[in-house]
């Protein structure tokens, strides 16, 4: 998976997207550590804005990249879900369907 990828070379951009996000969701607010304990502690996902993610690999530069705007802390099932349509589903649409399913 390129998004995963690109993470895994820019973990610093992830960790601290996560610690700023209080590795908090930003669609569903679910926390790991609330819910699995200290296994959870510092766990969450981040996923790139779209349309970069679905952009060809060579064009992942840092230079297009590096910004923590362009980072999104979520679950993992929120990731899953975002990336359920291609191109992938905005936070704030996945946040408005959350909420109208979980009123
Ligand atoms: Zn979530
Ligand atoms: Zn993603």
């Amino acid at each position: 998976m390129r998004e995963a990828y690109f993470f895994t070379r820019n973990p610093r951009l992830a960790a601290e997207a996560k610690r700023l996000r209080n590795y908090t969701c930003e669609v569903c607010s679910f926390n790991f550590r609330q819910h699995y304990g200290a296994l959870g502690v510092g766990f969450a996902e981040c996923h790139h804005k779209n349309p970069l993610a679905e952009r060809p690999e060579e064009l992942w530069s840092q230079a297009l990249t590096t910004s923590l705007d362009d980072v999104v802390v979520v679950c993992a099932n929120c990731h899953r879900m975002l990336h359920r349509q291609r191109p992938a589903l905005s936070v704030e649409v996945l946040r408005t369907r959350w909420e109208a399913a979980n009123q």
